[in-house]
């Protein structure tokens, strides 16, 4: 079994991390790293700290509009597909719909990791990736059974498996291991800070919607500490609002050790984050989403996650609940890095 990985960024490697090696155990994977995210504090770090192979392929083809991206993307990936039984894609970035679309038009199995999540926000560059690869996906594999449901609801034609959620799996592995040294690097002390993360296109190109958020940031009734997304950074500075953070701890962008640590440590996390969202919920800790709507529905309905868009007082409201009671594992168990293999497996015979 010879199976393309397409990657590209921060939270791919994270992904990739649950499923690599085990695939590399059965199978050949050519790891394709499309250069989206290309700084070492978003790629090169993830590479070292969660193990992850040098890639047999690795492009520049950030910067530039989605639709530009996404052709870089599909222009690099074709010609490499001659030879390869299946493609492997995750998440919802644009290297995730150039690897599902360059695999589909070439006539190659496609399989999709962290299908059937929906926001129902067409708004969100990352909610036409998820739609359109779920539909050009010939195995889709699902982080939950709500998930499942979303797909046949939308009658997609590949085969629909739950297989629980791979960053769970990175979660479990890794967060005994978590460096906890950075929050005394930062000067904050275990259970009252708060941990905040923003770098969707909606809440930060817009500048009226920058300013909201800064001031979401600069309105908390506990010490903020922000490591901050190159993209938020170069928003921020081009708006003049870097100075505006006052009394906001920012920090660089942070390896996945550190930031789990903090996340561990916060006594709740703000965050318009996909994979954050999921692993505030994992460590046991509230999360405030900056955001109207989340395709990770069921840490809301399990009272853990609310979304407050970047309406301050809503967020302050939200920081003040009781911590529910109950965590239900809401994402599987921790293999699901294992099944998705045993899945690629049984398509590819
Ligand atoms: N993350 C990290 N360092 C940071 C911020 C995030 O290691 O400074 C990790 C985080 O633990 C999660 C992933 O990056 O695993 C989430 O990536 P991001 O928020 O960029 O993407 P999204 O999930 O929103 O697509």
């Amino acid at each position: 079994m010879r199976v393309l990985t397409v990657v590209g960024n921060r939270p791919q490697f994270v992904k990739a991390a649950a499923v690599s090696s085990r695939l590399r155990a059965v199978g050949e994977e050519v790891l394709v790293h499309t250069g989206q995210h290309y700084d070492d504090a978003l790629s090169r770090v993830f590479f070292d700290e969660l193990e992850l192979p040098r890639p047999e392929h690795r492009f520049e083809l950030g910067g530039g509009s989605n639709t530009e991206q996404t052709a870089r993307m599909l222009s690099a990936i074709a010609p490499l597909l001659g030879d390869v039984d299946a493609v492997l894609v995750y998440g919802d970035t644009n290297s995730t719909l150039a690897g599902a679309l360059a695999a589909a038009q070439a006539g190659v199995p496609v399989a999709h990791v962290e299908a059937g999540m929906r926001s129902y926000d067409r708004s969100m560059p990352e909610e036409l990736n998820r739609v359109l690869t779920d539909h050009a996906s010939s195995l889709l594999l699902c982080s939950s059974e709500a998930a499942a449901e979303t797909l046949r609801g939308e009658q997609v034609v590949g085969a629909v498996k739950v297989v629980g959620d791979v960053m769970v799996d990175v979660f479990e592995l890794l967060a005994p291991r978590a460096d906890a040294f950075v929050l005394g690097t930062l000067g904050v002390t275990h259970g009252e800070y708060l941990l905040a993360t923003a770098h969707r296109a909606g809440n930060v190109d817009d500048p009226t919607r920058l300013r909201a958020l800064v001031d979401v940031l600069t309105g908390m009734p506990l010490p903020v500490v922000l490591p901050l997304h190159p993209r938020t950074r170069a928003r921020l500075d081009a708006a003049g609002l870097l100075e505006a953070l006052e009394g906001v701890i920012v920090a660089p962008p942070l390896g996945y050790l550190e930031f789990t640590a903090l996340v561990v440590g916060a006594r709740a996390v703000l965050t318009d984050s996909g994979g954050v969202q999921k692993e505030a919920y994992l460590a046991g800790v509230p999360c405030v989403t900056l955001r109207a709507t989340t395709e990770w529905r069921e840490t809301i309905d399990a009272g853990w996650n609310v979304l407050v868009d970047l309406d301050a007082d809503a967020a302050r409201a939200a920081l003040a609940r009781p911590v529910p009671a109950e965590r239900p594992p809401l994402y599987g168990d921790g293999q699901a890095g294992a099944r998705v293999v045993d899945a690629l497996v049984r398509m590819v015979g």
